[in-house]
């Protein structure tokens, strides 16, 4: 072959070759490693963290103790979840670490109400131009920058104010929330407060998809006087969730804390990243916790 006709020919097969190129698909074990080594004994909501990619376009942007997600395309962004307003410089620098661009995310979608999850929000919401999406009960409270009075845990999280924010968009379960190719679906599962929403979508690489389930937090947590005995209302909510959550085809779960999954570990591939039972583990561990504290009111 003469060289010109072999530089033609490697001309145009640069595309071809540059598709063929694999694209990492599952998580990055070596950016887990670092994740948990610089975590190692911090339990601060705002501890930083580096970042690591979860699967195909959706990757770790957290702290050590917070989850947040940045779900990626090529034609913008989606970040699920805050995490508090002092860790909002480390999930900036994550994204951007990863190579993305903070102003390219479209919309941030949330999990719970609480200080820990939507605390950053008013923050990244300015440093991204980003609209918002929230649950109604979620966006009523998040308005006001303070916890709901009637919050099981309003007697513990009463100084923990943070700065209000105005939602863009009321989403309820099976809305979806939609930049380009990526399609994020909304499932209500109130309990843990009364806006408490999850998140469930498909990341993709390589033709291989994964779903991904963001299910909200499910603890029974009671401060002060609350007692769930005293609100059987409260408790079938929590027992519909419960039902909703393990009806799920989960794929890989996240959970707003992540050590509540094992979700370092499983990324790690010390346990199995999606076993096909983890939503119904989920909620039954949720429904254990309801259960037991009830016991406990009554025999306190
Ligand atoms: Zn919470």
């Amino acid at each position: 072959m003469s060289a010109k006709l072999f530089a033609a020919l490697a001309i145009a097969l640069t595309p071809v070759l540059a598709f063929a190129r694999p694209v990492p698909v599952g998580p990055d074990r070596a950016a887990t490693k670092a994740i948990v080594q610089q975590c190692e004994g911090k339990d601060d909501f705002s501890a930083p963290a580096p970042p690591a990619r979860l699967y195909g376009n959706t990757f770790y942007v957290g702290t050590c103790t917070v989850s947040v997600l940045l779900v990626t395309s090529p034609q913008g962004h989606v970040l699920v979840d805050s995490a508090t307003e002092q860790a909002v410089p480390s999930i900036l620098a994550n994204i951007r670490t990863l190579g993305f661009r903070p102003e390219d995310i479209r919309w941030i979608v949330s999990s719970h109400e609480h200080f820990d999850h939507v605390g950053g929000l008013a923050a990244l919401q300015k440093a991204t131009g980003a609209k918002v999406a929230l649950s109604a009960p979620a966006a009523a409270v998040i308005a006001t920058g303070k916890v709901d009075p009637a919050d099981s845990q309003a007697a513990a999280l009463k100084d923990d104010d943070f700065a209000p924010v105005q939602a863009d968009r009321i989403v309820g379960t099976g809305d979806v929330v939609q930049v380009g190719p990526l399609r994020l679906t909304m499932l209500a599962t109130p309990g843990h407060t009364n806006g408490s929403s999850s998140w469930t979508w498909q990341s993709c690489a390589q033709q291989r998809c994964e779903t991904i389930s963001y299910i909200d937090s499910i603890s029974a947590l009671a401060a002060g006087s609350y007692r769930f005995s005293d609100h059987p209302d409260v408790v079938a909510r929590f027992h519909r969730t419960f039902a909703a959550i393990a009806a799920q085809q989960c794929g890989i779960l996240v959970t707003p804390h992540p050590s509540v999954s094992a979700l370092f570990q499983r990324m790690l591939g010390e346990e199995p990243l999606a076993p096909p039972t983890a939503c119904r583990d989920y909620a039954a561990m949720g429904r254990n916790g309801l259960n037991a504290k009830l016991v406990k009111e009554t025999i306190k």
